[in-house]
């Protein structure tokens, strides 16, 4: 993995009340030596409960971050997030470009790019979401179709310390199906080729995160394949017990 620090982060997408504190709690209080000194751990709330989380994590080393951001920093956009209020209220990160948002809200590979580029100004990491659908994969277009997001969504300036890609099959999201091991080494290979070439020498330094059902008994397999830095955890993040145990494929091994 290159010298690489694994990253475990949690899109709780549209869950949790303010009682999920207790929840977070469960995972800061899981996240103990062993496991700090060999992965960084994220959880990624609605944007309501950022600042709840944001206080519950401060000094115990669990990073909160946002699942969407606008690309203006203020202004006349009903509904909005900006950036630069999600990093006001605690979070250190921002999912940009999940795959719910593109096909759900018709986002763009320009969007994502301004987007993960509002997060940039705002000093925030930017987790951007790449992926293919399953009629992509049939027709032997993913890679086609990754490099294609990549080279869209990604702004010039990203570099190792604000971005990360995650890949995810949008078959793989919420279904219970995963890409095999092999099968995701050779997205996340030419990722990293992607990476390589247009950010050297930092696209070396940035992670790849593997998202798509990713569960405690499917961890250890996904993670330990070739160029994954880590995962993109959706439903099973959103248990202290189950986001911890894929968490600590990292420090049982
Ligand atoms: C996600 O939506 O980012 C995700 C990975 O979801 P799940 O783990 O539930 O498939």
């Amino acid at each position: 993995m290159a010298g690489r620090r694994p990253l475990v982060a949690g899109n709780w997408k549209m869950n949790g009340l303010r009682m999920a504190v207790a929840e977070l709690d469960g995972i800061c209080q899981g996240y103990d030596k062993a496991l700090h000194a060999k992965a960084d751990l994220m959880v990624c709330p609605p944007a309501t409960l950022i600042l709840a989380f944001a206080d519950k994590a401060r000094g115990r080393g669990v990073m909160i971050g946002g699942q969407d951001c606008a690309p203006a920093s203020a202004g006349a956009f009903t509904g909005d997030i900006s950036a630069e209020m999600l990093k006001d209220a605690g979070a250190s990160a921002v999912i940009v470009g999940h795959s719910e948002r593109r096909a759900g809200h018709g986002e763009t590979d320009a969007r994502v790019r301004a987007k993960a580029a509002a997060a940039f100004r705002a000093g925030l990491m930017a987790i951007i979401c790449v992926g293919e659908t399953k009629v992509e994969r049939d027709a032997g277009k993913t890679l086609e179709v990754v490099s294609r997001q990549l080279q869209g969504s990604v702004p010039d300036a990203a570099a190792a310390a604000n971005t990360v890609i995650a890949y995810e099959p949008v078959w793989a999201i919420g279904t219970g199906v995963t890409p095999t091991p092999a099968q995701a080494a050779e997205v996340h290979s030419h990722i990293r080729g992607a990476l390589s070439r247009r950010f050297a020498p930092e696209g070396e330094g940035m992670r790849i995160l593997y998202g798509g059902s990713v569960k405690p008994d499917n961890a250890a397999a996904l993670m330990q394949a070739k160029d994954v830095d880590g995962a993109l955890v959706g439903g099973a993040s959103l248990k202290a017990k189950d986001f911890l145990a894929i968490a600590k494929v990292y420090s049982s091994t």
